[in-house]
């Protein structure tokens, strides 16, 4: 009986519904019915049950068509390793931040929790940030912890979404060692190409083919300034913390460190109204501590409520 009682309280407390996925290794955070932000956090997960094969390190290279196959053959050589690698380490800390986050844009959105969407089971028995076969590498019970994952992160948007009639905010948290500033990807790529961050001005000719397409269309803001101008997720981080962010006003694409233009989820979830979304690959530093992630969640959180009461048209 007390046991009981003790359960309900901690539901009370949170005071949101926690849903486990049938293999138990997807987490879905159930949020308020007037939240139009999803966090997703895909490569934080620590479980490595038996019944779990592990993904090999990269996959198999197909000279005839130029490609890779993930199956389950696990292909040494050399051509293969260069041109079909795969990650299997973990983003460190990224559930917390993922947790925090929602937190703390609750507090600021008069207790409107985001949803969350965490995937348990380590990356080195699948990767929900890949489509399907490298994910998964044929393996049938890692398929099933896939499909519960974005299975959960399609429920809450069409939850959040209200029937298509409420724009949706989708945040996928990651983390990496690559760069020291932490990198926010829109699908844009960095100084290679003539779409790359490297022009002087974003055209909102490509803003389709980005993350922030629906956005740029019922904001009224250009894809240049929801990409780094004062008000980019990136400007706002830098003016109200000492946190550094790329791209930003200051920092207006990568020059040294790796970058990230954002995954497989952000191109599936983010590309079409009437969602917009971004990947945030937070660095080393943000993710050290509680203090810095809970001090980082909190200037994102207040960043991510500028553009849902400024340009997400909902309020
Ligand atoms: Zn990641």
């Amino acid at each position: 009986m007390h046991l009981l009682l003790i359960l309900v309280f901690v539901l009370s407390v949170q005071g949101y519904e926690t849903q486990l996925s049938a293999s138990g290794m997807v987490r879905y955070e159930v949020g308020h019915v007037d939240s139009d932000v999803v966090i997703t956090a895909g490569h934080s997960g620590y479980k490595k049950p038996a019944e779990y094969g592990e993904r090999y390190e990269n996959g198999c290279y197909i000279s005839a068509n130029d490609t890779c196959a993930y199956n389950s053959i696990n292909c040494t050589d050399t051509t293969s390793k260069d041109k079909c690698g795969t990650r299997v380490i973990a983003d460190v800390n990224t559930s917390s931040l993922a947790k925090l986050l929602a937190h703390r844009i609750k507090l600021r959105m008069n207790g409107v929790r985001p949803h969350v969407i965490i995937c348990d089971l380590h990356r080195s028995r699948v990767d929900v940030n890949r489509e399907v076969n490298e994910a998964t590498f044929g393996m049938r019970n890692a398929k099933i912890v896939y499909d519960e994952y974005h299975n959960f992160i399609n429920t809450a948007i069409v939850s959040s979404s209200n029937g298509g009639s409420r724009n949706v905010f989708y945040i996928d948290i990651h983390g990496q060692a690559g760069n020291t500033k932490t990198v926010i990807g829109n699908l844009i790529k960095n100084n290679s190409s003539s779409s790359g961050l490297a022009q002087l001005t974003l055209s909102n000719d490509q803003a389709s083919q980005t993350s922030l397409g629906h956005l740029v269309n019922v904001s009224g803001k250009s894809l240049e300034e929801l990409v780094r101008g004062n008000y980019s997720i990136g400007g706002l981080i830098e003016k109200n913390s000492s946190f550094g962010v790329v791209p930003s006003p200051e920092n207006r694409m990568s020059s040294t460190g790796t970058w990230y233009r954002g995954g497989y989820s952000l191109r599936e979830y983010s590309m079409a109204a009437p969602v917009f979304g971004m990947q945030v690959e937070a660095n080393h530093h943000v993710r050290s501590s509680l203090p810095n992630r809970k001090n980082f969640a909190s200037t994102l959180a207040n960043a991510v409520r500028c553009w849902l009461k400024e340009f997400s048209g909902n309020y």
